[in-house]
This record gives C-alpha cells, sequence and structure tokens, in this order.
C-alpha cells in the first residue's frame, strides 16, 4: 500500500525549500494553540511557540497519562503488541526522565501520584484489549481496516479560494500558514468508507452532544483530506474511562462475595472475583445476568458523522484564525470560574494582574517548552 503520508511528507519537503528561497516563512498552527487563543489570549501568548512558549517546571500528569494510554494503543493497533507491555516500558523511561531533569520537583507526593497512575493505565490497557477484542469487529462501532497509527502532518491553509494562503505582517514579512497536528488512527469501515479514530481518556462518559460542538477533529478531517484527496466520512471517538472495574468484595463472614447490584463493574470481573474466590457460579447467575445486561462504562466509541460543507467551512476557518493570530493581536486575559482548575499558567497570570515584577516567578516556576516533531518551529518539517 502506497503510504500517503510519506508522500505527502516528501512533497512538503520540496514546497518548505522552495518557500525558504522565497523569504517565506511558515506559521504553524496546532489545534490546542486554536483553542487557547480563542479561550485567552494571555494564556496563548505564555503557551503559544510563537509567542513566549513557556510551561510550568512541573510534572503534567494528565498529559502524561494521556500519552503513555496512547503510546500503548498505538503499538496494539500497528503491530498486536501487548499494550500494557509498551505503556510499563515507556512510563518507566519517561520517569527516570523526569527524575534526571533537575528543573522538575520529584518528591514522595509526586512519585506516588506516578505510581497509582502507573497501575491504573496498565489495569485500563488490560480490560481495553478484552473490550477491543470484541468491539473492534463489530458492525456497529467495529471497523475493517487500520491503514495509519499514530501520524503526524502538516498541511498548507488554504484561502476562501481554495489557493495555498499567504501573510504579509506590518513588518513586510510574508508568512505561510500551516496546520500541524497528531492523528491517533486512519481506519475504513466495513463499507470502504475513511474515518480517523480519536483516543481519548476522560474521566465522564462522552456526550455525543459536545463532541458535535467541538471543532478539533474536523480541523484533523480537513487536513487529512488535504493529503488523501478523497473524502472522509468522520471520526469514531474512542473514550477510555480513568476507572478501572470494582472487584466485588468478601461478605463480612466470608462466604461469598456482595451482590449489590449498584456495583460499578463488569461480568469479566466479577467472574473473575468468582474463580478467584473458589465459589460457585451458579450462586451468582442473577448479579451476573445484571451486569451483562448493563452497557459497558469504561469503554466508548462514539461515531460522529461530518458533512463535507462543515469540513470545508472549517478549512475556511482555519484561514481567518491564522491571521488573526499573525496580525499583532491584542493580548489580554479572560478570567472565568475554569482559571483555578483549567490554567497552567495561573500564578504568572494573577502576579501580571496585580503589576508584580514577574521575572522571579517566571524563572522559578516557568521553562521554555520542549517540543519536537511538526510542533517544532525550528523545524520546517519532520524528520
Ligand atoms: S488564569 Fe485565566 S485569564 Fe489567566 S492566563 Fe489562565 S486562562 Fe487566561
Amino acid at each position: 500500500m502506497e503510504d500517503v503520508f510519506a508522500l505527502h511528507e516528501s512533497r512538503m519537503k520540496v514546497h518548505l525549500a522552495a518557500l525558504e528561497k522565497e523569504g517565506v516563512k511558515v506559521f504553524k498552527v496546532s489545534t490546542t494553540e486554536r483553542e487557547e487563543f480563542k479561550a485567552c489570549r494571555r494564556k496563548w501568548d505564555y503557551a503559544s511557540l510563537s509567542r513566549q512558549g513557556i510551561e510550568p517546571k512541573r510534572a503534567a500528569m494528565p498529559l502524561w497519562f494521556g500519552t503513555g494510554v496512547h503510546e500503548g494503543l498505538e503499538h496494539y493497533y500497528k503491530s498486536e503488541a501487548d499494550p500494557v507491555e509498551v505503556f510499563d516500558a515507556w512510563a518507566e523511561k519517561s520517569i527516570q526522565e523526569m527524575k534526571e531533569d533537575k528543573e522538575i520537583k520529584w518528591d514522595e507526593a509526586t512519585a506516588k501520584q506516578f505510581d497509582e497512575s502507573c497501575d491504573l493505565g496498565r489495569k485500563m490497557l488490560e480490560n481495553y484489549v478484552t473490550w477491543a477484542s470484541i468491539a473492534d469487529y463489530s458492525e456497529e462501532i467495529g471497523f475493517a481496516k487500520v491503514l495509519y497509527t499514530e501520524r503526524e502532518f502538516q498541511v498548507p491553509i488554504l484561502d476562501g479560494n481554495g489557493n495555498v494562503a499567504r501573510f504579509v505582517d506590518r513588518n513586510d514579512q510574508e508568512w505561510e500558514m500551516h496546520l500541524v497536528g497528531r492523528l491517533d488512527l486512519v481506519v475504513e469501515d466495513f463499507h470502504g468508507r475513511l474515518w480517523l479514530l480519536d483516543h481519548k481518556t476522560t474521566k465522564d462518559k462522552l456526550d455525543p452532544e459536545t463532541l458535535v460542538l467541538n471543532d478539533q477533529m474536523v480541523n484533523y478531517l480537513w487536513a487529512v483530506q488535504q493529503i488523501f484527496g478523497r473524502p472522509f466520512e468522520g471520526v469514531y471517538y474512542n473514550a477510555l474511562r480513568k476507572k478501572v472495574p470494582t472487584v466485588p468484595p468478601l461478605l463480612k463472614n466470608g462466604k461469598g462475595l456482595s451482590k449489590a447490584k449498584l456495583i460499578d463493574s463488569t461480568p469479566e470481573v466479577y467472574m473473575q472475583a468468582i474463580e478467584d474466590n473458589d465459589l460457585d457460579p451458579d450462586d451468582y447467575t442473577e448479579i451476573l445476568e445484571h451486569l451483562r445486561s448493563k452497557p459497558n462504562t469504561f469503554f466508548q466509541r462514539e461515531k460522529l458523522r461530518r458533512n463535507q460543507y462543515e469540513i470545508k467551512l472549517q478549512g475556511y476557518l482555519l484561514y481567518l484564525e491564522a491571521i488573526d493570530m499573525l496580525n499583532d493581536p491584542f493580548i489580554y486575559p479572560n478570567m472565568t470560574w475554569n482559571c483555578k482548575y483549567m490554567c497552567d499558567y495561573k500564578e504568572l497570570c494573577k502576579a501580571e494582574s496585580r503589576g508584580d515584577d514577574t521575572e522571579w516567578l517566571r524563572t522559578a516556576m516557568y521553562r521554555k517548552r520542549k517540543v519536537d516533531g511538526v510542533y517544532d518551529r525550528t523545524k520546517t518539517v519532520a524528520e
């Protein structure tokens, strides 16, 4: 099979070399950056690699955890590797790197938090394999083929006439704007249609209405259609809940397992507990039937179709947003109820709003962001 991503990348290399010769710079836009720009200009200014590009000097647990689970799933779908082994090896290496990084504060509490997360990741992936071995083959939420796993892309953004967009800033510098990102899976369904599949680790159940109102994957659909030159049908959202099924506790008299129907578990885990305690499955028919009749709440796969109108429109909106980012925008904060929980820059933001001298805080708590691949602004294309 022809590797369309490799073909696209080699075309991009030629294109980027021509841009360099012409003196045209490339402005890389990621979906996170778009979201930050629209949610809070000040946060965007702190985080964006084309602005201050700083990040907190501490281990970012949610990002770390999601990356590890993605790593396990990538190898599971690429080469049928055991995702738990892949996750374990990745976690061990990355934890070692964090411990050796002098800028990251590593103490007992952090170590404990990471240990617990490793345990959770392992169990989630172990259970995922059991679930996916049926779900991936089902007519309703399965797929016929995995075409690509974990691919980075860089695609020129188009103007309203479908031409590669350029922008000249107030210093007379000409720019081309490119969307960059990383796709989890490209799959083909049982009718030969193409879809993206996006893995998500989540605390809560995915709400289909929330997914419809989130445009991140529409951007990715737009980009991947530029690369494939073929329409895509939509996106499979593949959610792994950050929770493992509860093992039923033994009764106080030790003569059996609790049959409480509110248990947050699966029939497989309950059955395992029966076997582990040498009990008779016939005594648990009712609770097992109850668990079998409930939908699996630990994994969720939602298929969301997108039509060509919305995909094309999203491409155009990208163009408008990229120009706004390049066009020397005003920078101001957008303080909301979410800042306390959702912003890594809140200490710096508060200090700046108070008019404090922020230099010390900046050095003590933040450092220059480190990124690679298509996100690296010092390289024009992933090497
Ligand atoms: S704390 Fe709120 S206002 Fe300040 S940078 Fe973060 S998101 Fe923006």
